[in-house]
């Protein structure tokens, strides 16, 4: 049981991301009023991925409204079906988000479909049919709910609640939340009827008698990465809830990665093979052919079939150019001379099959660059099964490969692959640049949370491991916060109003 809260109290609890890396979401109570941050798809198993994002702990027509810190899926993916359940409020996000987000769900929808038809294939007899858990019908109802606010503004999202976009440098349109909240109990709105988000008086600075602050990180970027704007200091609030994806580990630094990269091209080429990239279709797709383009442009790299395989890559890469206002002072200056960043010449994006299948004719050096990023589904089977066994060719991971996953297996350059139901001897180069991490490291974190460092404050590990969080919260406790905590599933924690 959860204890009941008076109209001023302010109750969060950890739904989602807890203890974890996925599946991020969190419920705001304030009085009466009932605000998520994040509605993200969990990942994991499909069976049990599917029965945990199904259902949610909460009824979804009492949610006021949803407030998104970005696009990636594991923080948007659940939110068609929080639609679908029933859930009719405003869904506020930064326009690039929303931009991302059309594309993301979209494709999120397909697979749904997919992994729901792979379910019922397998079910025993006498088992219930799965649905899928949301359909394009459900994306499209979503994207109707979205209003895009811009960074650095201080928006009314609830009576009494204003949020306000912090860039988190960690992904195009990625934020911070920052939310205010005026003192429901002595505010001269108390007592009036439920306010809708038309009346003026949500338009009141939620700066009258006592206000309480949230600010939620959302997943936090890096310094001097590609593209992105560093990120923001962290807004000072009474609760900070902080991702601790890499609480204990760092990155090697970003100084070197155009370098590096270049070196691998350049052997592989000439060997006079082919270099797989596994990348997520969004973020890390973008950022690696930017380095590819910056570095042929520089005349450092020899010109070559570049292939992006990805559909979902192509779309998300339109949305990159449409918003400029997203990159760092570096970029724009860059795009203000070259519109090519995304590697509108240099890059054959493939949308279809046939497409797809012509890569193979390629008889000349070239990089394919394909999801899924750890290599469980998506096109880069295909190549991969093809090319591992070639002495010539390179796979270069760029992205962290989970346990039990083809790309942890090429990591360990295992003599023997499965893939797509064949043994595949590997042959090919493994490399691996671990800067590319679009996470801030341990060191980077600290330095933007230690400023804040305060007994008054309480702060909140989530987006973690367990063995990272702990490394965090140690080191944040040393630092001079006293209250900091690494939230079960289903936790709360409470401000008083
Ligand atoms: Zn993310």
């Amino acid at each position: 049981m959860t204890p009941t809260t008076t109209s001023a109290d302010i109750r969060v609890t950890f739904w989602g991301a807890a203890r974890t890396v996925t599946g991020s979401m969190h419920l705001v109570e304030v009085g009466k009023h009932k605000l998520l941050l994040d509605c993200g798809l969990y990942q994991g198993r499909r069976a049990e991925a599917w029965q945990r994002n199904k259902d949610f702990p909460f009824v979804p027509s009492d949610i006021d409204a949803v407030v998104l810190s970005h696009a990636h899926i594991d923080h948007c993916g659940n939110l068609p079906n929080l639609v679908k359940r029933g859930f009719k409020g405003p869904i506020y996000c930064t326009p690039a988000t929303r931009d991302l987000i059309a594309v993301m769900l979209a494709d999120s929808a397909k697979i749904q479909e997919e992994d729901a038809s792979h379910l019922n294939r397998h079910r025993r007899p006498g088992e219930p049919t799965i649905e899928s858990l949301y359909d394009f019908r459900d994306v499209r109802r979503t994207m109707n709910l979205t209003r895009s606010v811009p960074y650095d503004t201080e928006h009314p999202i609830a009576r009494n609640v204003t949020a306000r976009f912090v860039d988190a440098g960690h992904l195009l349109g990625s934020a911070m939340v920052h939310l205010k909240v005026a003192d429901v109990a002595s505010s001269p709105l108390a007592g009036r009827a439920s306010a809708g988000l038309g009346d003026p008086a949500l338009a009141r600075p939620a700066n009258e008698g006592k206000t309480c602050t949230i600010t939620f990180t959302g997943d936090l970027g890096r310094k001097d990465v590609a593209i992105l704007r560093d990120p923001a200091p962290i807004p000072p609030a009474e609760l900070l809830i902080s991702e601790s994806t890499y609480g204990g580990r760092n990155h090697p630094g970003v100084e070197m990665l155009a370098d590096d990269l270049c070196h691998v091209v350049e052997r592989t080429s000439a060997r006079g093979g082919r270099l797989l990239v596994p990348a997520f279709s969004l973020g890390r797709t973008q950022t690696i052919v930017f380095h590819l383009h910056q570095l042929i442009s520089a005349g450092r790299l020899k010109r070559l079939p570049i292939f992006v395989d990805s559909p979902l890559s192509a779309a998300a890469t339109e949305v990159f150019r449409l918003h400029p206002e997203c990159f760092d002072e570096e970029t724009s200056l860059l795009l203000y001379k070259d519109s090519g960043l995304f590697g509108e010449e240099l890059v054959q994006y493939t949308r279809t099959v046939e497409e797809s299948k012509r890569i193979n004719d390629c008889r000349e050096p070239c990089i394919i660059i394909a999801a899924s990023g750890m290599c469980e589904s998506g096109r880069i089977l295909h190549h991969l099964k093809r090319n591992v066994g070639d002495a010539r060719n390179t796979v270069l991971i760029i992205g962290f490969q989970a346990q039990h996953t083809l790309g942890r297996r090429l990591v360990e350059k295992r003599q023997e692959l499965r893939i797509l139901n064949t043994t595949c001897p590997l042959n090919a180069e493994v490399a691996v640049l671990n800067g590319f991490s679009g996470h801030a490291g341990r060191d980077e974190i600290l330095a933007m949370l230690t400023p804040l460092a305060d007994p008054g404050r309480k702060v909140r590990l989530v987006h973690g491991d367990p063995d990272q969080a702990e490394l965090l919260k140690a080191t944040l406790l040393e630092r001079g916060f006293v209250d900091v905590a690494i939230p079960d599933r289903g936790e709360s924690v409470t401000l008083a109003g």
